[in-house]
């Protein structure tokens, strides 16, 4: 196929990936382009991306390029694996056609597959999605920074975990002089402004998204009760209706 081709088909990987399309060399071909799945405008659905690379020979597109992973967020190697194999089926099916945005597409169609998050919470171990029982899935959130997620009972329990180690430290470490400014600035040292690491990854977050999850704790504990108040409610109305407490009935009511 003539060069005049192919450059012409990186160019529209360019046009279609804008800034997300690294060009290593236009030819052959080599180019790492960022892809989300395609909820990924909504960044609280997103919990997967991938940087893919694919480096092209001379002999391209008789010869697929080589496909790789360059970076990836919520992926583990499993699926990391499935994404590599997906993409690399792909290209030989469209061998020998200039396939560049095609594998994209697939790409992009298999992070769509994939967009939830897999396995189990790396604080308590246990599912993060109950697959049987979605409805009955604790509250999770996801680091924006690394794409871990976490129930967000067991991340809140940690960071204070975090807090008092820390706590610890600085008052083993200091003067009697500075442990008071310190008291005092960590008395005023809010969420907003301070900065915590992946328990997973290490690498560093912003402590003012832990806010969200103290919102969905909050109104998970209002959910309990309401839903405890009208279980009680049933149990009084229906199953021991004539030996209801009238003071409890009408507090419920
Ligand atoms: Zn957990
Ligand atoms: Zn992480």
């Amino acid at each position: 196929m003539a060069e005049e081709e192919v450059l012409a088909e990186v160019e529209a990987v360019q046009a279609v990936y804008g800034d997300d399309c690294l060009l290593i060399e236009a030819y052959p071909p080599h180019l790492h382009v960022h892809l989300k799945p395609r909820t990924a405008d909504v960044s609280s659905q997103q919990f997967v991306e991938a940087t893919i690379g694919m480096k092209a020979g001379p002999l391209y597109p008789e010869e697929p390029p080589e496909i790789s992973i360059i970076d990836s967020k919520g992926l583990d190697d499993q699926r990391q694996k499935h994404l590599t194999a997906s993409i690399r089926e792909k290209a030989f099916e469209l061998a020998s056609c200039l396939m560049l945005v095609a594998l994209c597409e697939e790409a992009v169609e298999r992070l769509s597959d994939m967009n939830h998050p897999d396995g189990n919470c790396p604080l308590c171990l246990y599912p993060l999605l109950d697959k049987d029982a979605r409805l009955n899935s604790l509250p999770f959130m996801k680091l924006m920074s690394c794409f871990h997620c976490f129930h967000c009972d067991c991340i809140i329990r940690w960071w204070n975990w975090t807090q008092v180690q820390s706590e610890k430290e600085i008052t083993s470490s200091s003067t009697s002089t500075s442990r008071i400014m310190q008291d005092q600035q960590g008395m005023h040292r809010v969420m907003e402004e301070s900065m915590g690491k992946c328990p997973v990854c290490r690498k560093v977050f912003l402590a003012r998204i832990l806010n969200t999850c103290l919102a969905w704790l909050a109104l998970v504990a209002i959910w309990i009760f309401q839903k405890s108040c009208t279980d009680l409610k049933t149990s009084v109305f229906s199953g021991r209706k004539d030996q209801g407490n009238p003071a409890v009935a009408a507090f419920l009511q």
